[in-house]
């Protein structure tokens, strides 16, 4: 199945100059969001992983489904501020200021495998968050999957190293 025919491109939006993929027309496709669930399934049945973990909001509408689907459990990265009990918490520069991006501290437990999942690799900053959690933890990142990757912006090379897949891709 061709998943980019899904993907509704919004040029100029949040603002001048993004072009926003819009995953929503993926999502509420039953076959094509099943065929992009499938596919991740599939790349992360050989990883032997444990746990799926994902950032908010999109990477659980891809996460979850693939934990689902594997048997096995979800656990959520979320913005500061969002998890009720202990948390570890890493900063990052955006564009413009920073972010904070936080776990439940017992949320991954040392040597577990996971699977990372989001919708989109834009310029890594986010997936780098979520990999210094999970390893502050001292789970193993077995995976990384990304429905879709912006090769433009690079991402990739902060994954240098990690194994990745990228369902679908932009030059
Ligand atoms: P980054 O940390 O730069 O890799 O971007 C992380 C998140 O920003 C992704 O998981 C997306 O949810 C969102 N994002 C960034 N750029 C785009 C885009 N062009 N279209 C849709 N979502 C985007």
């Amino acid at each position: 199945m061709d998943l980019k025919q899904y993907v509704s491109e919004v040029e100029n939006w949040p603002k001048e100059g993004v072009s926003f993929k819009d995953i929503t027309t993926i999502m509420d496709n039953g076959p094509a969001y099943k065929y992009a669930t499938d596919q991740i399934v599939e790349y992360a049945a050989a990883k032997d992983v444990d746990i799926v973990v994902g950032p908010e909001a999109r990477g659980f509408i891809i996460g979850c489904p693939v934990a689902y689907s594997m048997g096995i459990g979800f656990a959520p990265v979320r913005k500061k501020g969002k998890l009720p009990r202990e948390v570890l918490e890493y900063e990052y520069d955006l564009e413009y200021g920073t972010n904070a991006l936080t776990m439940h501290k017992d949320a991954i437990k040392p040597g577990q495998r996971v699977l990372i999942t989001d919708d989109l690799l834009a310029t890594g900053g986010t997936i780098m968050a979520t990999i210094k959690l999970i390893e502050e933890m001292g789970g193993i990142v077995a995976g990384i999957a990304f429905l879709i990757e912006l090769k433009y912006l690079n991402g990739m090379e902060l994954l240098d190293g990690y194994d990745t897949i990228s369902l679908i891709t932009y030059e």
